[in-house]
């Protein structure tokens, strides 16, 4: 992805370039239509600066999701629905049974289990 950043970058240069050479061109229309050429360059090498961020992004999440080894979410189903606290359950603690907090990185569902002695 950073290619398109170079070539777009060359695009621009290129402008640059017939911007130069175009002093010496005595045609308002050509220079208009330089000009409103540089501007849509540079306004495409900002979007896809913007493109490249977000997809590396997404990347990081994918392989977050598809690597994760959780258990499956009730929710989104992915495997991503992780156990982050235990402690003995408000009621039956005393005859042994704990009470799990589990959380899902993707979705944000949570829930807890009574897990039994
Ligand atoms: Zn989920």
């Amino acid at each position: 992805m950073a290619d398109i950043l170079t070539t777009v970058s060359t695009a621009i240069n290129l402008a640059t370039r017939l911007r130069e050479i175009g002093k010496n061109i005595e045609d308002a229309e050509f220079k208009n239509l330089l000009a409103d050429l540089s501007l849509e360059l540079a306004d495409a090498k900002l979007k896809i600066a913007d493109l490249v961020s977000e997809n590396a992004s997404l990347k990081e999440k994918l392989n977050e999701v598809t690597s994760a080894t959780g258990e499956r979410c009730p929710s989104c189903n992915n495997r991503t629905f992780k156990i982050i606290s235990t402690r003995p359950h408000p009621t039956f603690g005393d005859l042994g049974a704990k009470e799990r907090e589990y959380k899902c990185s993707t979705c944000g569902f949570e829930e807890s289990k009574l897990v039994d002695p």
